[in-house]
């Protein structure tokens, strides 16, 4: 790539998402961050590892598609961000940006544009870790879209540790790892790579990032800081997930819980908390980070809120479902 193009690229990036801010404001306090204290993240074999070499898992929330309509793109705030942050002892937020479906990136991306922005400038401001997810089931139709959109996010937040890569949210289970996902993901991962060299990348696996298997079977070469991801939900999935998990982990794939749910994969249902707790024992074990499903106030047993919470933050116990008061627990105590 010339320097001019280079230079128009980054151009279209600052227009797209403005300029990246690291510095704080006045009234920013030195409070000790999860970015202030781990700062730049590597991955070393199997683990996440911090500036000072430490094996560092983080845990926080995922909003939910940032769909335009959908309802749920309301909680895209600062105040939203600053919460988790603040009260919620959040490392780390992730940004599902809807990529396929009415009102996504692809139909509306002027206004998912902006939602993105508002949350990765929110956690920078925070200290947060944030994920920024192509929440989509079929990411291999859009793959130009896809590589012109990380490489502007890219321009834009590639320099600040605080930004993760999640390149595709998850793979259907007809979906080959071989033939489609990897050939995908090694594509977008080269995109990000001629911008950014080393912020963390997570890698989608095959049936909904239950077959991390296939991907410790044949793993992507040449590229460092590359991880995998693995979704549960406590009330569907169990011993049989963990121990397809622990044969990528002794085969040394590096895997983060990207997604996981409190209840049955639909994101619906009552919460199973012991099966919730099982998780949280086999995360903590393996030093696994993990994202839970979901900040939304949408009527199903995923939320985090019961219907009218505040789109700003500020919640009280009284805004919280059952699934919100554990997973804020959870958080609280990681
Ligand atoms: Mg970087």
């Amino acid at each position: 790539m010339t320097h001019i193009f280079k230079t128009i690229l980054a151009l279209i990036a600052v227009m797209m998402f403005g300029s990246a801010s690291t510095t704080a404001g006045p009234f920013a306090s030195n409070r000790i961050t999860p970015v202030s204290q781990h700062g730049q993240l590597s991955v070393v074999g199997p683990h996440i590892r911090d500036q000072r070499g430490q094996i560092t898992s983080l845990a926080g929330p995922s909003f939910f598609w940032s769909n335009t309509g959908w309802g749920q793109d309301r909680f895209y705030t600062a105040g939203a961000v600053e919460t988790f942050a603040k009260d919620w002892n959040a490392g780390i937020v992730r940004v599902a940006l809807g990529a396929q479906n009415d009102g996504s990136f692809l139909q509306d991306k002027r206004g998912n544009s902006a939602r993105v922005k508002t949350v990765v400038d929110a956690a920078i401001a925070n200290g947060l870790y944030v994920i920024v997810d192509w929440h989509s089931h079929q990411a291999e139709r859009n793959t130009a879209e896809a590589v012109e959109f990380f490489t502007r996010l890219a321009q834009s937040y590639g320099h600040t540790p605080n930004l993760i890569y999640e390149i595709y949210n998850e793979p259907l289970d007809t979906t080959d790892w071989d033939r489609t996902v990897k050939p995908y993901a090694e594509t977008v991962i080269a995109a990000i790579r001629r911008v950014d060299p080393d912020n963390l990348i997570i890698v989608g696996t095959p049936s909904w990032d239950q077959h991390v298997d296939k991907a410790a079977d044949n793993p992507i070469r040449g590229h460092s800081n590359i991880l995998y991801a693995l979704h549960f939900y406590a009330a569907t999935h169990r011993g049989e997930l963990r121990h397809r998990a622990e044969y990528a982990i002794n085969k040394g794939l590096p895997l983060i819980l990207s997604e996981w749910g409190t209840v049955t994969y639909t994101g619906d249902g009552s919460v199973d908390v012991a099966s919730t707790h099982e998780w949280m024992r086999f995360a903590r074990r393996h030093g696994l980070s993990h994202l839970n499903w979901s900040v939304s106030d949408k009527a199903e047993g995923a939320s985090l809120f019961k219907p009218g919470a505040s789109s700003h933050g500020g919640w009280t116990e009284r805004d919280l479902t059952p699934s919100g008061r554990l997973v804020r627990d959870i958080m609280r105590n990681w």
